[in-house]
């Protein structure tokens, strides 16, 4: 299984130089497994990734591509009206939305949305690709080579963490992100991430920002350190980085990370993580 980030940071894109060593893409992740890929959230970083699939002719053009949302907060969405592949007639597209409790709102109407005149001159419809909508109250789905399941967790409007299974390699890699644990860490996202080959784990703050940010939804690195232990993961990789923590800022995070986990990364744009 091979993980690339292609967005990493948290709320807004930045693109200021002292922060190009993270990246200022907001979250992207592509995933491949055998011979299926999958795309987790479509902020800003997706843009890239888009340019690269359609460079990359192999890679999604000859079966549907999932690209699954934890939640539709901007910057996990922004970048889908300028994903390239999207606008190819060649293409299939499943846009997935899994998980127990997915409030009511119908999945295709948050994207043409999110593309009306008001706001986007191209309409959801007028893109080219096919687009299916995958929305289902399921909290696993099996795809080919891939299994995937979701589970609700604590952020304002709900978010979904992923647990993604290759049926072939047994590789085990899972998603968390935009997570507020609250006092303790959450004790079934532990569960969810047992014995990951890989988990992704947000880490928007520090230990001393998290308790000015209650009720902004999101987790500190050392929450993201006590969820790697206790799940016993083989490697952690911490994304959706604060846009004002700069590259030094982030380096010296990553340090005081690895001096308590020491097989974990601060997620970079282009990052590449073979498990
Ligand atoms: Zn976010
Ligand atoms: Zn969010």
């Amino acid at each position: 299984m091979k993980i690339r980030f292609y967005g990493t940071r948290g709320s807004i894109p930045i693109c200021e130089p002292q922060y190009q060593e993270f990246g200022g893409n907001t979250t992207c992740v592509l995933v491949e497994v055998s011979d299926n890929i999958g795309i987790l959230d479509a902020g800003t970083g997706i843009r890239n990734l888009g340019k690269e699939l359609v460079t990359d002719q192999h890679l999604g053009i000859d079966r549907p591509v999932f690209i699954a949302f934890s939640h539709f907060h901007w910057d996990h969405i922004q970048g889908l009206p300028f994903f390239l592949p999207a606008y190819d007639a060649k293409r299939h597209f499943i846009i997935s939305a899994i998980g127990r409790e997915r409030y009511g709102k119908d999945l295709k109407s948050i994207f043409q949305m999110q593309m009306q005149r008001d706001y986007f001159p191209v309409p959801l419809d007028g893109m080219g690709a096919a687009i299916d909508f995958h929305q289902t109250d399921e909290d696993s789905l099996v795809f080919e080579n891939v299994t995937a399941k979701a589970l609700k967790h604590n952020h304002p409007g709900d978010a979904y963490s992923f647990r993604i299974e290759g049926k072939r390699d047994g590789k085990v890699l899972v998603f968390c992100t935009d997570i507020e644990h609250g006092d303790e860490v959450d004790s079934n996202i532990v569960e969810l991430a047992k014995d990951a080959d890989l988990l992704i784990h947000e880490a928007q703050y520090t230990p001393d920002e998290l308790p000015k940010h209650k009720g902004w939804g999101h987790s500190s690195w050392e929450q993201a350190v006590e969820v790697a232990k206790r799940a016993s993961v083989k490697k952690l990789a911490i994304t959706h980085h604060d846009p004002d923590h700069d590259d030094a800022f982030l380096r010296n995070v990553e340090k005081q990370v690895q001096a308590q986990f020491p097989n974990a990364v601060l997620a970079r744009e282009k990052m590449e993580i073979e498990i």
